[in-house]
């Protein structure tokens, strides 16, 4: 396919005369061909007016047209996968393997949301009959189901190029809602932009769906971004990437005339309580896999476990010496980009000035271009309480162990904690059954409480949780993750006293599509009367 450097708005083109930036290759700086131009002024506006115009007749589409779509674009992606691992490895540094991973979850997230709109019931159609003769007054008829919210903006982010990009679980969550999608792409990752953005827009026009159903917009900087968000006809937005980005956005949409739903999923520190006997059956394979847990994606994973609680118990000792010389012997990694290495390096640098660095990977004073040593600190629960900055995410493969004084501690440590999206212990059947309090004291803070797994993994499913208290995320209410991401961009509409025939086809007597729906208060797929 050739690539182009150019916006979609709609299915034009932009016209951006000169190249504002371009992909860089972590692995070794080169400049990645072609130049990504900027949208202009007036790209941006057609985006969204067109955005607006698609917004009736999208919401308006079937559930199986909207199914077909995303099983249509997941089609496209298919065929075209091996160009874009290949592109997304070039501009992100990330091996072809994860990255194979990443496109068969896009697929996947696609055909699951398209099933849930075949069968119809997300909608949650909830009908109360009329009740002419109730006393003192009669009861009307009631009936309300979920409408999508109109235009959505969506921000990706740099460490999942594909799964938290273009066609990644905001997008897919708000085409299955109905709601056009304007996407402002990654500048980490341009050239996987438009290849996935090519396969969206072809399914769109194959489907004969409304071109400003998407649009995917180039630009440098903040300025595209927050006059996308600013924009009237903006219903929503969704954003994956920092906390400084996601409150910058989540303040901004809260001063427009009109506030809308900012959902914000940023970053966390993910905490690990480890239990005594687990780490006294073998402190060394718990090393070795945490390990490669806070350095897998090299440490580039909102849900990579960053603090460690421990305390005196038999193992300990191992298992610290073990991490220690993990971490020593390890090589540098690489980064997604040379911002973040920088960042990197300060902020590691920044904490040995407030625990102590306890290892940190041999080679480290010759590490290639946009690569990081792996670096472990350490801390005592006193100290880590008193200076907040501890808590703080360094994005790259560092971790603080936190020791405390005792067991009885985690439950205080963990309450003192800010939202996490989550929060894992490990122990035994016996060690977890004793840690009741703090299992619950977990599940306020944290979107998903783990037991014995390491948290870098996330499943795409209906149970799943990604999210969780603020700063976690914007809004606990919600995940990003999962089949009830969808929940995020529709409102709940209650239609009184309509006449049938005028009433969404989920609403009917009839039930034509056969949904599961609340009738006065029962569960059933049964028409009425
Ligand atoms: P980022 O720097 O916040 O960028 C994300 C996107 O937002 C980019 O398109 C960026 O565009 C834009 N942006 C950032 N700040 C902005 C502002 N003030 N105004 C307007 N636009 C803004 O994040 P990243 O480096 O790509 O991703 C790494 C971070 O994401 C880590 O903190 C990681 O933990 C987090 N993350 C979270 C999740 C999750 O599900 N919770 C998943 C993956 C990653 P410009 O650069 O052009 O401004």
């Amino acid at each position: 396919m050739e690539l182009t450097g150019r916006s979609f708005i709609g299915r034009q083109r932009g016209a951006g005369e000169s190249a504002a930036f371009y992909g860089i290759n972590p692995l070794t700086g080169a400049r990645l061909e072609p130049g990504y131009a900027e949208a202009g002024d007036d790209e941006i506006e057609r985006a969204v007016q067109l955005a607006a115009q698609a917004a009736a007749p999208f919401a308006a589409a079937s559930g199986k047209q909207r199914a077909a779509l995303l099983r249509r674009i997941a089609a496209n992606l298919d065929a075209v996968a091996e160009p874009l691992v290949e592109r997304a490895h070039a501009e992100s540094g990330l091996s072809l393997q994860r990255l194979q991973g990443e496109t068969a979850r896009i697929t996947g997230q696609l055909r699951l949301f398209a099933s849930i709109l075949e069968d119809g019931s997300w909608v949650r159609a909830r009908i109360d009959t009329a009740l002419p003769d109730r006393k003192p007054m009669p009861r009307p008829a009631l009936r309300s189901l979920l409408r999508p919210l109109g235009p959505v903006v969506v921000f990706g982010a740099s460490n999942f190029p594909l799964a938290f990009s273009t066609a990644g679980g905001d997008t897919a969550a708000a085409l299955a809602a109905g709601c056009p999608v304007i996407f402002k792409a990654h500048p980490a990752h341009p050239a996987t932009g438009e290849i996935v953005a090519v396969a969206i827009q072809q399914a769109i026009a194959a489907e004969q769906l409304p071109e400003g159903v998407f649009s995917l917009l180039y630009g440098l900087g903040n300025k595209l971004g927050l006059t996308l968000v600013l924009h009237p006809a903006v219903q929503a937005v969704a954003f994956t990437g920092s906390q400084r980005g996601g409150r910058a956005l989540m303040d901004l949409a809260a001063s427009r005339p009109q506030p809308i739903p900012c959902f914000t999923e940023m970053s966390s520190v993910n905490p690990l309580f480890v239990l005594p006997e687990l780490l006294a059956a073998d402190p060394e394979g718990f090393a070795q896999n945490l390990f490669a847990s806070f350095t897998l994606g090299s440490g580039q994973f909102c849900t990579k476990p960053g603090l460690i609680f421990w305390t005196k118990m038999t193992g300990a000792e191992a298992f610290v010496a073990h991490l220690k010389k993990l971490v020593a012997n390890a090589a540098p990694l690489p980064l997604l980009t040379p911002g973040i290495a920088q960042a990197y390096t300060q902020l590691t640098g920044e904490r040995a000035k407030q625990a102590a660095r306890v290892a940190e990977a041999k080679n480290s004073g010759e590490a290639p271009f946009c690569h990081a040593a792996p670096h472990l600190y350490s801390t005592t629960l006193a100290d880590f309480q008193a200076r907040p900055a501890l808590a703080e995410e360094i994005f790259g493969p560092t971790t603080l162990l936190i020791e405390c004084p005792d067991l009885a501690s985690y439950v205080r440590a963990a309450g003192a904690l800010d939202g996490q999206l989550t929060a894992t212990l490990f122990g035994t059947e016996a060690d977890l059954a004793a840690q009741r309090e703090l299992i619950d004291v977990l599940a306020t803070k944290a979107g998903r409480v783990i037991a014995n797994a390491f948290p870098t993994g996330v499943e795409v499913s209906h149970a799943m949780v990604h999210g969780g208290p603020y700063p976690a995320a914007s809004d606990a209410r919600f995940t990003s993750v999962g089949t009830r991401a969808i929940d995020r961009f529709v409102r709940p509409v209650c239609y009184q006293s309509l006449p049938d025939a005028l009433l969404p086809a989920e609403l009917q007597d009839a039930n034509p599509l056969g949904i599961l729906r609340l009738v006065d208060g029962k569960e059933t797929r049964a028409a009425i009367g």
